[in-house]
């Protein structure tokens, strides 16, 4: 963060605020982990604070401190208006642009509060009037850490707040696999472990409560794997049928892209999952190397992200968005030649 941002945020915090703390559509575990710990810091230096999400998250994540306090919005409309309505300022983060935040949208598009964006995604919007952004982070969570820090804040570092970035810090890192894992990352991590992060209970909570279910749909997208061994690129499909089969529920497919993405030799995998209900094929793209699934997400599906980490969607059908795909792989031929 930046010395003029510090002093802007000191300035906006130096009297108590009302503060709503908002995280992206389908919050993840950075999401909540990094909402959650902010609006814990905040409270303690004597601000109103809520956290608000666009919709529900999973089960995985429920158990994180405070995580029952958040307000949804598509469960509470009214409350999530009033929020944004009375807030002074709104922190944005995990994301960086307000279309990632679905129903909420219209309402933070319309909000009198001052915005501070905290997020690490790839070329954010220009809504707000504070903005830390860092594409070199491995996690907003690890941001809200150095936040903290740069504001004098580590004092306030609890078991809660430990608990909540540990929570978007592994996540976010592949339990601290994917390239953006840093020193800094792990002395951070000492830290959080320092002030109470259980790291092999939060592991166990996060990783360790697979339902069979979830192990069954998880064969079902396994086994409908296809290699395309001329673009070093695997994908993965799930109908809207395949996941009713399996009593889908959110945060089931969390990290089945991983897999194709495991296959010696690829360097682009991406997983296509209907959703029949919002009428949109929701697709995960990731990569090992220099090709920018954020790009070809940006160029092609609607969405965006990092270099080796991206969201998307396609309003086709699911057998034409794969025709689709298919067909736009041939561009990218040399940019998917291994160890390009
Ligand atoms: P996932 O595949 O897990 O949904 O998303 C991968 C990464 O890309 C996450 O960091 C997520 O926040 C980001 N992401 C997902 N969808 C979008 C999108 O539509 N736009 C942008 N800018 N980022 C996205
Ligand atoms: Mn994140």
């Amino acid at each position: 963060m930046n010395s003029e941002s510090i002093s802007a945020v000191k300035n906006l915090l130096n009297s108590p605020k009302n503060i709503v703390v908002v995280g992206h559509k389908n919050p993840d575990g950075d999401a909540i982990g990094s909402c959650l710990g902010l609006a814990n810091f905040l409270r303690q230096k004597g601000h109103l604070v809520s956290v608000l999400m666009p919709n529900d998250f999973p089960t995985f994540l429920k158990w994180i401190p405070e995580a029952a306090n958040i307000t949804i919005y598509e469960k509470d409309v009214k409350k999530s208006k009033e929020l944004v309505t009375k807030a002074d300022i709104i922190f944005t983060l995990d994301f960086n642009a307000l279309n990632r935040t679905g129903g909420l949208q219209d309402l933070l598009e319309n909000a009198k509060a001052t915005f501070v964006l905290i997020d690490h995604h790839q070329q954010p919007d220009d809504y707000a009037t504070i903005i830390y952004s860092d594409v070199t982070m491995c996690s907003t969570s690890q941001m809200v850490f150095h936040f903290m820090e740069a504001l004098d804040g580590l004092d306030f570092l609890n078991a809660a707040i430990a608990t909540q970035l540990y929570v978007g810090m592994m996540t976010d890192t592949g339990s601290f696999r994917f390239p953006a894992t840093t020193a800094t990352t792990h002395r951070v991590i000492a830290n959080l472990i320092d002030a109470g992060a259980k790291n092999s209970e939060i592991h166990q909570n996060v990783y360790d409560t697979n339902s069979p279910d979830r192990l069954k749909l998880l064969g079902t997208a396994l086994n409908n794997l296809v290699l395309i061994p001329e673009y070093n690129t695997a994908f993965i499909t799930l109908s809207q049928e395949e996941l009713n089969t399996n009593n889908f529920k959110k945060g089931d497919t969390e990290g089945f892209v991983n897999y194709a993405l495991s296959i010696e030799g690829i360097v682009f995998a991406i997983i296509f999952i209907e959703n029949k209900k919002e009428g949109i094929i929701k697709i995960s793209l990731r990569s090992k190397g220099d090709f920018s699934v954020n790009e070809f997400s940006r160029s092609h599906f609607n969405g965006g992200g990092h270099t080796n980490a991206a969201g998307g969607r396609s309003l086709l059908s699911l057998p034409e968005t794969i025709a689709e795909f298919s067909s736009l792989l041939p561009n990218y031929k040399k940019a998917l030649s291994y160890g390009s």
